[in-house]
């Protein structure tokens, strides 16, 4: 059995007079909750689940991703770590996404809850995808447009 609790070498509580939000009282959290540590280079901060799961399974492949198997991204035992393509990341393990047979994808959208092509879906430069479809989103900015107006029209009347 190896459940004995691994030490990692970055795994220092800080300097006397800090202290520390992240589990176990050393580094810190991240905007986006992830633990960071300041090791190797303790002038930068690097992601600690990277390390943990390059301490066990060596240099993690270009472009790939590590991933939290139960969605909290400062669980970083190695058992909670999973290595994926980067590609197909979002669209395997975080999903509104429905991965077909044939190895092709649609996507659920959070506002409809229709099933829909991905190109049904915004699409940002990180590659992650809106939650709600394209229609949806229309429909939500038409809406907000339209509150706009009223509210323009309505302070004009006043004037
Ligand atoms: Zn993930
Ligand atoms: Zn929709």
């Amino acid at each position: 059995m190896d459940n004995e609790r691994v030490v990692y070498p970055w795994q220092r509580p800080p300097r006397r007079g800090f202290s520390s939000s992240a589990p176990g009282g050393y580094g810190r959290i991240s905007t986006e909750g992830y633990v960071q540590v300041r090791w190797p280079n303790p002038k930068r901060q690097t992601l600690e689940h990277r390390l943990v799961w390059e301490f066990h399974n060596g240099p993690i492949p270009e472009g790939w991703h590590i991933h939290h198997k139960n969605g909290n991204r400062s669980d970083n035992r190695i058992e909670n770590l999973e290595a994926i393509n980067g590609r197909l990341h979002h669209r395997l393990k975080h999903s509104s996404y429905i991965e077909h047979p044939d190895g092709s994808f649609t996507k659920r959208c959070t506002a409809c809850n229709k099933e829909l092509a991905l190109s049904e879906f915004y699409q940002y430069k990180s590659g992650v995808r809106k939650a709600s479809c394209l229609a949806c989103f229309r429909a939500y900015a038409l809406k907000r447009y339209h509150i706009r107006t009223k509210m323009g029209v309505c302070r004009r009347g006043k004037n």
